[in-house]
């Protein structure tokens, strides 16, 4: 695990590259928020992240998540940004502040009933797969009007915007399009819904300058911050 010091200096490069993409697309710097990624590093990174003054911490599984919530070391909120077994809502539910990972409607469900017995309203964002791979998780772009007017009956749930992955490409383009494409379903469905969905989270360390140009509001960035994680945990 990397030295809180070697964390600061990379935080302050990736708060370099965001202030830079924000200049350049003409957006306020406030206007992106960091999502620090904690999976597959040890606790101490959320502790990074909460001395550093970030407010909150991804995490991609359920269990890992749990250990470190467990140990109640740091106040942040919570994120799940991988994909979520339907058998684990009650657990995610307990957990996470915000569940950005919905990507069907058993899971959606799910997740409202699990809310509705814990008392709650869960965040959450849609998950799209706007690339239309077949072997990724999240909603097809066809099918996000229906997942968002699922959302928005569901009582204990509070649906506030959508998220995606980019494709696994080393084109920078296809990123792009992933992207753009994302913020277009934003659009359309905000307009048909009446809902403003303003949060986009899209963009991760080696993409976050396109989705940013792109209106991304979070970027979830593990690698820069932490630097390569430790395939032993993975
Ligand atoms: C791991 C992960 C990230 C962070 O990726 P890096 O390339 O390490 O910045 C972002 N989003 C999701 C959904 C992830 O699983």
């Amino acid at each position: 695990m990397i030295s809180f010091q070697t964390f600061k200096n990379n935080l302050r490069q990736v708060e370099g590259r965001i202030e830079t993409a924000c200049l350049s697309a003409g957006r306020a710097v406030g206007s992106v928020q960091l999502l620090p990624v904690t999976k597959n590093h040890p606790v101490d990174g959320v502790l990074y992240a909460a001395r550093a003054g970030l407010l909150a911490v991804g995490e991609n599984r359920v269990q890992e998540a749990g250990e470190k919530h467990a140990m109640q070391l740091a106040d942040v909120r919570w994120e799940l940004i991988g994909h979520l077994q339907s058998n684990k809502a009650k657990d995610a539910v307990a957990i996470f502040d915000r569940v950005q990972s919905v990507d069907s409607l058993k899971l959606l469900n799910r997740l409202n009933r699990c809310a509705e017995q814990a008392g709650k309203t869960l965040s959450i964002l849609l998950q799209c797969n706007t690339g239309e791979d077949p072997n990724k998780h999240g909603f097809y772009v066809g099918d996000m009007g229906g997942a968002l007017e699922a959302a928005l009956a569901a009582e204990h749930l509070q649906v506030d915007g959508l998220m995606t992955i980019a494709p696994l490409d080393d084109d920078l383009d296809v990123a792009k399009a992933a992207f753009e494409g994302l913020r277009d379903v934003r659009d359309r469905l905000s307009v048909q819904y009446a809902v403003p969905l303003s949060e986009l989270s899209m963009g991760m360390t080696g993409d976050l300058e396109a989705a940013i140009a792109a209106g991304s509001t979070q970027i979830r960035v593990g690698t820069a911050l932490y630097g390569a994680r430790d395939a032993l945990r993975a």
